[in-house]
């Protein structure tokens, strides 16, 4: 497919390297130079300005928050006044369900399609094309985009035609990802205190009761006390808890336990976790028992 693509961090540089490698015609934008040359290298065009990777059959955003995708989707020379008539908008960002109801009614009013396709994997996942993508909106533009997806992700699991439930079932996913990193921290405190071998601990656990990945990913980290290079940083994984507790609030619905995991990421950012993976928090609790990880 001819196929912009915007936002080359962690995770995007590594979807787009992905869809150069499976034959797409990929012209990349970064908001800071310099990103696009690795895959200038593979293949890929490089847009001089943001406009040159809107006009293709779909432009793929992949970037860090709702204040970015609305930077780069209004204003002039913007991707929604750019975007040709019928083209199709693909947002991997996790985002907040109120920006994805809005991008949805934008597009539609100017003869678009928009569809969110948020992600489950970290950057190696990506680069490994592993990801677990979850797209919904219109079913013709979703199934039209489903070779880009077969380039990036091992499965596509569509869910339905509104986007916006695309990104509520994704902060939902991430939720229950940072209760279990938490959960899981509390637990590897107890033992490591009473000491227990902690990476012994997370074997033992993912080889019996908690074989899926996330408690290997997050148990090995959390075990050595592994938070840098984040690979999902810190300020993100608070992000999306609180888009969590926003989408919680809309729908008056209860959930204590993103409370707690929001104080927890502000204990984090307060003291110095800018530039840790999120996991981070998985750390505190052996920190508040007075514990060194990885020891
Ligand atoms: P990242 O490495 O921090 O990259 C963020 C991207 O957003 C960069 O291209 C950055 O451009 C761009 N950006 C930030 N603010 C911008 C603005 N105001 N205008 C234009 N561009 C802006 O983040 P990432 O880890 O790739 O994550 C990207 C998205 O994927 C996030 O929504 C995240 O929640 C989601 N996600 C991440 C993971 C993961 O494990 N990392 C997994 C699943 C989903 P510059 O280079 O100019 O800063």
């Amino acid at each position: 497919m001819k196929v912009g693509f915007v936002g080359l961090g962690q995770m995007g540089s590594a979807i787009a390297a992905n869809l150069v490698k499976a034959g797409h015609e990929v012209t990349v934008y970064n908001r800071s130079a310099g990103k696009a040359d690795p895959l200038v290298k593979l293949g890929a065009r490089k847009a001089a300005q943001l406009a040159d990777a809107c006009r293709g059959e779909a432009v793929i955003t992949m970037l860090a928050d709702d204040n970015a995708v609305s930077d780069t989707v209004w204003g002039d020379g913007k991707l929604l006044a750019t975007l040709p008539q019928r083209a199709i908008h693909v947002s991997m960002s996790t985002i907040s369900v109120a920006l994805s109801k809005r991008l949805t009614e934008a597009h539609a009013d100017a003869g678009q399609r928009y569809i969110a396709a948020p992600v489950f994997g970290r950057p190696e996942a990506a680069a490994a094309a592993k990801l677990f993508i979850v797209p919904a909106g219109d079913p013709a533009a979703v199934a039209a985009c489903q070779p880009l997806f077969d380039a990036a992700g091992q499965k596509t699991v569509p869910m339905g035609t509104d986007p916006s439930v695309a990104n509520l079932i994704k902060l939902s996913g991430n939720f229950l990802i940072a209760a279990m990193i938490e959960s899981l921290g509390e637990a590897i405190a107890l033992v490591g205190k009473a000491g227990v071998d902690r990476k012994a601990y997370v074997e033992l656990l993912t080889a019996t009761m908690f074989p899926a990945p996330p408690y290997r990913i997050y148990g090995e980290l959390i075990a050595a006390g592994k938070f840098e290079p984040a690979g999902f940083a810190a300020p993100l994984g608070h992000k999306d808890v609180r888009l969590t507790m926003a989408a919680a609030e809309t729908l008056r619905v209860p959930m204590p336990i993103v409370s707690l995991l929001h104080d927890r990421f502000l204990r984090l950012l307060a003291q110095g976790g800018e530039k840790l993976d999120w996991s981070a928090i998985g750390g505190l609790a052996t920190e508040d028992a007075g514990s060194i990880l990885g020891a």
